[in-house]
C-alpha cells in the first residue's frame, strides 16, 4: 500500500476511535448509513416537490439536486439557479428533508450555503483551492467529491484544503474516474471506498450513478459500494427518469430506489 504525504495531516487518522460523525437532524453521518437521493438537477416545482415527496415516503432523509449545473457543454441546461433554491427551500419545508446541493464559486456562494444542509463540490471543482478554502470557513458539512482524474493522495489533499481552513465536518464521496473504457461513462473505483475509509477519518460516500452512467448498473454498484464499507449514496433518481433535465441516462425510479433502499440493511451485515 502507498505511503500517504506527510501533508495529509488533519485528514489521517490516526486510531479506529478518530471517526468523524456528523449529526445533521436525526441522522449521523459516519454511524447511520445514509442515502441522498433526488434529481441530477432541480426540475420544475411540481416535479421536483412530488420527487421530494416519494422520497421521503421511503424514510430517506436527504434530498440532492443541482440549482447550478457546471455542465461539460455551455449549451447543455446549466440548471435553473437562484429560483431553483427557492424550490429547494420550499422542498426543505413541505417534506422536512436535508438539501445536498453543490456550490460553485460564483456570485450565489451565499444562497446556496444558505439553502444546502450538506454543500457539496462536484468532481469538476474538487481541484478549485479558492473555493476549498472559502468553504473551510463555512459552517456547513461539505461533501467533497472525487475529481474524476484525481489520485487518492490529491482527493486527501482537497479534503485538507477544507480542514486545514476550519471545516472538520467533510464528506468523502467516491464518483468514478477516467479510464480506457468508456463504456460506462466512468469506471466506479470500488477499491477507492476502503482504502479512503484505512487513510481518513472521514465518512465515505459512493455514488454509482455518475460512476457507471447507466442506470442499469446503478443498483448493483449500489449493493458493491454498501459491502465494501460506505458510509452512504448519493443516487440520482426521479419520477419519471427520462424526463430528467440532465444525467436521464443514469437515473433510476423510485421503484428501483425503494429496492436498493430496502436492500441496505442485509447488505450491512457483509461487512
Ligand atoms: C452531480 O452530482 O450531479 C454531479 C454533477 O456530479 P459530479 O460532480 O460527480 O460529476
Ligand atoms: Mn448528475
Amino acid at each position: 500500500m502507498m505511503n500517504l504525504s506527510t501533508d495529509c495531516k488533519l485528514v489521517k487518522k490516526k486510531n479506529c476511535e478518530d471517526a468523524t460523525k456528523i449529526k445533521i437532524g436525526e441522522t449521523v453521518i459516519g454511524q447511520d448509513f445514509a442515502i441522498i437521493a433526488g434529481p441530477c438537477s432541480v426540475e420544475d416545482e411540481v416535479t421536483t416537490l412530488k420527487i421530494a415527496e416519494e422520497i421521503a415516503v421511503l424514510d430517506i432523509k436527504f434530498f440532492r439536486a443541482g440549482a447550478f449545473k457546471p455542465r461539460n457543454s455551455p449549451y447543455s441546461f446549466q440548471g435553473y439557479g437562484d429560483k431553483a433554491l427557492n424550490i429547494l427551500s420550499k422542498v426543505k419545508s413541505v417534506s422536512g428533508l436535508k438539501i445536498v446541493t453543490e456550490v460553485l464559486d460564483n456570485d450565489a456562494f451565499d444562497a446556496i450555503c444558505d439553502v444546502a444542509d450538506i454543500v457539496q463540490v462536484g468532481a469538476k471543482n474538487m481541484g478549485n483551492t479558492a473555493l476549498l478554502k472559502k468553504l473551510g470557513g463555512i459552517n456547513k458539512p461539505v461533501l467533497l467529491k472525487r475529481g474524476f482524474a484525481a489520485k487518492i493522495e490529491e482527493f486527501l489533499l482537497a479534503a485538507e484544503y477544507i480542514l486545514s481552513n476550519g471545516n472538520k465536518n467533510i464528506i468523502l464521496c467516491e464518483r468514478g474516474i477516467r479510464t480506457f473504457d468508456d463504456f460506462t461513462r466512468f469506471t466506479f473505483d470500488v477499491a477507492a471506498i476502503p482504502t479512503l475509509k484505512s487513510f481518513a477519518h472521514l465518512p465515505v460516500f459512493a455514488d454509482p450513478s455518475h460512476a457507471t452512467g447507466l442506470r442499469e448498473l446503478v443498483t448493483p454498484m449500489a449493493k458493491a459500494a454498501v459491502v465494501a464499507g460506505a458510509d452512504g449514496l448519493l443516487i440520482e433518481a426521479h419520477i419519471d427518469p427520462d424526463k430528467a433535465l440532465s444525467d436521464s441516462r443514469q437515473t433510476i425510479n423510485i421503484d428501483e430506489l425503494k429496492n436498493i433502499n430496502n436492500k441496505v440493511k442485509a447488505l450491512l451485515a457483509f461487512r
